[in-house]
């Protein structure tokens, strides 16, 4: 396998395709994780350029973060990329851990900021925002480097414009290619493409996509970031809400035309699955776009 960094994988012409997942939770006997790698197996037969891994607030699950990133570039061969958050943390213990998943051979990662934790006694201030720990990375390692967009604003700024400026400075201190949060609304999007041209903002850009599960993962999502939902997602959401499959296979198709519209816009690089760890709704997604001809 060849190992390839961000630039390499975002400027070719071919659509990019890339998942998140995150270190299962409470998994005294690691049930969860074997599940999680099963599930891979599946989502590996499209090829994807990359996995991204994501990092618990503060730490939390640092090592479990590493075995999976280990398992995902050894077992499974395929390009890492590890999410890394910079909030309440020391710079010293900012490199130390760079310096421990540079050893992993892994070539990308995704700079955050993260949000503070709520159980923390001290928060060390040396990073405050994320384009500091762009910088920070660009000048001590030779990863590269993606950073966090928000086609709706991130949920802590006044306005969609002030948070495009912040991003301007994530993208000036080094950030090659923004993976943008879960968006459902094209719409919203093309007008946030828009913006980014007036701020200069010409990166490769990944573009998250969220197949919803269950309706009690939609509430869960809602209280959490500030995204809308179109009237027709939402009517369908509320049709099928007592069933799971019949919301699993709505949100299918719901997300493959969306993602189908995206890929006609020309406007992205690449189509990022929030997979939630689960294998069934994105791999017929891919299915459906005919990623696995
Ligand atoms: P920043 O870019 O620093 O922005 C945070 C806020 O501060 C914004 O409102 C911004 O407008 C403002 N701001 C930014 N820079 C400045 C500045 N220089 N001066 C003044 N204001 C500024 N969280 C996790 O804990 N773990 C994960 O693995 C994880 N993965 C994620 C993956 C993606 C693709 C996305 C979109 C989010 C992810 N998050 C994750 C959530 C993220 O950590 C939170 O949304 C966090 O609140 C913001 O992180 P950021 O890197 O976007 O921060």
């Amino acid at each position: 396998m060849t190992l390839e960094n961000l630039d390499k994988i975002y400027s070719s012409d071919k659509m990019a395709l890339s998942y998140e997942i995150f270190p299962p939770k409470d998994d005294d006997t690691g049930e969860k994780l074997n599940k999680l790698y099963l599930e891979l197996e599946i989502l590996k037969q499209y090829n994807p350029n990359l996995i991204s891994v994501t990092y618990g607030a503060g730490g939390s699950n640092r090592n479990l973060s590493l075995d999976i990133i280990s398992y995902i570039y050894y077992e499974l061969k395929i390009n890492v990329m590890p999410h890394f958050t910079c909030i309440c943390t020391k710079k010293e213990d900012i490199a130390n851990y760079l310096k421990e998943i540079e050893k992993y051979n892994i070539k990308n990662i995704l700079a955050l900021r993260g949000d503070e934790p709520q159980d923390i006694t001290v928060c060390y201030r040396d990073f405050r925002y994320a384009n500091e720990l762009v910088d920070f990375i660009k000048s001590n390692t030779d990863l590269s480097v993606a950073v966090a967009g928000y086609p709706e604003g991130h949920i802590l700024a006044p306005d969609l414009e002030s948070d495009i400026k912040n991003l301007k400075k994530k993208i000036l201190a080094g950030g090659e290619v923004i993976f943008t949060q879960m968006c459902f609304d094209n719409d919203k999007f093309f007008y946030y493409v828009d913006k980014l041209k007036d701020f200069d903002i010409n990166v490769p850009i990944a573009f998250g996509l969220l197949p919803i599960l269950s309706f009690k993962q939609f509430e869960k999502m809602m209280s959490m970031a500030k995204v809308s939902i179109p009237k027709k997602l939402l009517d369908g959401l509320y049709k099928y809400k007592d069933n799971s499959d019949d919301i699993k296979k709505f949100s299918i198709d719901y997300t493959t035309e969306q993602a189908q519209a995206l890929i006609d816009s020309k406007l992205i690089s690449g189509l990022h699955f929030y997979t939630l760890n689960k294998a069934y709704s994105t791999s017929a997604i891919l299915d459906n776009l005919g990623f696995n001809n």
